[in-house]
C-alpha cells in the first residue's frame, strides 16, 4: 500500500514562509512506518520551497484594494497583491498521477486555507479513484462542511496518529469502520461520526520522520531548521482559539528525555535550529528551565539555536527562566500580547497582565533578546482607539510589533 500525505498550497495576501515544515505528516509517517512496517508513505509538502505567483484577489476580499489603489512598497503593502504559494494545482495534479498513490491524506489546518485542501482532493478524485481523507485543525473543527464536498472521504478529527494507523487497518480489512477512533464518514448520504479516543501517549510516538526534505528544505537565516512540538494542547481557555478541538482539554508534555533524544537526533542530522511549535511550550516553568540546563550542559557553545515561532506565553516565563533560555541558544522571543486593552483581555478571557508583559519585555530586552510581540487586530469588543493603543503601547517598548487580523475559527467558544 502505498500513501500519500499532502501539504497543499495556500493562496493568502502573504505568507509566513518560515514555517512550513508539516510536522504533524511527519509524525503520521513515522507512526505508520512504526506500527503498519510494510506500508509506504510519502510526505509531499506543495507549500514550501515553491516561489509563488500572484492570482485574482477573491470576490470576498476584493474591497481591501480600495486603500491599496496604488502600488505601495512601504511595509504597509502587505494586502496589496494575492499570491498562490506553492506548486500550482496543475502540477500538483500530475505529481500525485505520476506517484499513483492507494490513498491520499491532505492537511488542512487553517480555516482560511481549506478551499486550496478541497482544490487538492478535487484534482486527485479528477484522475484517480482513491480514498481521499483530510485531517488538521480546520478538520477537526469543520468536519461536516468538508465531508458535504464529493470529493472527500473521510475526516480524521483531533490528533491522527492512532486513527490513522487503525484508518489504514481498515482500509485493508482488518478493522470494521466504525473501529476506526475519530473518524467521520458518509454512508447512504449521511454523516457519521465515530467517538474521539485518547491517542497514542506522547513519549509512544515516534521521532517525526523528516526523511522525505532535505536538510535545506526549511532554514532559519540559512541554518538548517527543524520543528519540534514537545507538549500538546493548552491549559488555558482563550475564547478566539480552537486549540482544545484538534488536542482536547488535557495539556500534555513528552518527557525531558524523550526531548532529548529527538534534539540529538535533529543534531546528529545537520539540523542547526529547533522551532519549538508547542502551543503553551514553557508552563511547566520547573520543567522547562531543566530542559534548558540539560541543552547548556550538552551545548555549551550554543552549536543550537532555539526559537518557539509558535510564540511564548509571558505568563510562564520569570527572570530565571529568560536566562536560562539565552544561555542555552534562544535568542529570539515570540510574545502574544493580544491587546492591551484591560476589557478585550477580560471578554477574550485572557488569563493575562500588562505588568506580568512588562516586566518580560524589560527583562528580556535587556538580556539581548529580539522580541516580537504579537496582536490580534479586531476581536469582539475591540475598537479602533483600543487598536491604536495597543500599537502604540507598544511603540514605546523595544519589541517588532507583529499585528494579525482576527478570524473566527470554527469551533472556538466564541463561535
Ligand atoms: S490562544 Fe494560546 S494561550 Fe490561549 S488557549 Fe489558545 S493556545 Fe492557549
Amino acid at each position: 500500500m502505498k500513501v500519500i500525505l499532502i501539504q497543499p498550497p495556500v493562496q493568502d495576501f502573504y505568507d509566513t514562509d518560515v514555517r512550513l515544515q508539516p510536522i504533524g505528516l511527519c509524525y503520521l509517517k513515522a507512526t505508520v512506518n512504526k506500527y503498519l512496517p510494510g506500508v509506504e508513505v510519502i510526505v509531499k509538502d506543495y507549500h514550501g520551497g515553491c516561489g509563488r505567483n500572484t492570482v485574482p484577489i477573491p470576490k470576498e476580499l476584493q474591497y481591501l484594494s480600495n486603500y491599496y489603489p496604488v502600488a505601495d512598497k512601504s511595509p504597509f503593502s502587505t494586502f496589496h497583491q494575492y499570491y498562490h504559494f506553492g506548486r500550482s494545482f496543475d502540477e500538483i495534479e500530475a505529481d500525485i498521477v505520476e506517484i499513483q498513490p492507494d490513498v491520499v491524506g491532505i492537511s488542512s489546518l487553517f480555516t482560511p486555507y481549506y478551499r486550496e485542501a478541497l482544490e487538492v482532493a478535487a484534482r486527485v478524485k479528477r484522475r484517480l479513484k482513491v480514498p481521499v481523507l483530510i485531517g488538521g485543525s480546520h478538520a477537526s473543527a469543520a468536519p461536516e462542511s468538508l465531508l458535504s464536498w464529493p470529493h472527500v472521504d473521510y475526516v480524521i478529527r483531533g490528533e491522527g496518529e492512532k486513527p490513522f494507523v487503525e484508518f489504514l487497518r481498515f482500509l485493508r480489512g482488518q478493522r470494521r469502520i466504525e473501529e476506526v477512533p475519530n473518524l467521520a464518514y458518509k454512508k447512504d448520504g449521511e454523516v457519521y461520526f465515530n467517538p474521539i479516543a485518547d491517542n497514542l501517549p506522547l513519549d509512544d510516538l515516534p521521532i517525526p520522520d523528516l526523511s522525505d526534505f532535505q536538510l535545506s528544505s526549511y532554514d532559519l537565516a540559512g541554518k538548517p531548521m527543524a520543528f519540534m512540538v514537545t507538549s500538546r494542547s493548552c491549559p488555558h481557555k482563550c475564547s478566539f482559539c480552537s486549540v482544545h478541538t484538534t488536542f482536547g482539554t488535557n495539556y500534555r508534555r513528552r518527557s525531558l528525555e524523550n526531548v532529548l533524544e529527538e534534539i540529538e537526533l535533529r543534531h546528529q542530522q545537520g539540523y542547526q535550529v529547533i522551532d519549538f511549535e508547542d502551543d503553551n511550550l514553557t508552563y511547566y516553568k520547573s520543567t522547562f528551565k531543566e530542559l534548558c540546563r540539560r541543552l547548556i550542559a550538552r551545548f555549551p557553545n550554543r552549536e543550537m539555536e532555539f526559537v518557539a515561532m509558535n510564540g511564548i506565553s509571558y505568563l510562564s516565563l520569570d527572570d530565571e527562566l529568560l536566562e536560562l533560555m539565552f544561555a542555552a541558544g534562544f535568542s529570539q522571543l515570540n510574545l502574544a500580547l493580544v491587546s492591551s486593552d484591560k476589557t478585550v483581555r477580560e471578554t477574550t478571557k485572557r488569563p493575562h497582565t500588562l505588568d506580568a508583559y512588562l516586566k518580560v519585555v524589560h527583562r528580556a530586552g535587556r538580556l539581548g533578546f529580539k522580541i516580537v510581540s504579537y496582536q490580534i487586530l479586531g476581536l469582539p469588543n475591540e475598537s479602533l482607539a483600543s487598536m491604536i493603543q495597543t500599537l502604540a503601547f507598544n511603540a514605546r517598548l523595544p519589541v517588532l510589533l507583529g499585528a494579525s487580523p482576527f478570524y473566527l475559527t470554527p469551533a472556538s467558544p466564541i463561535s
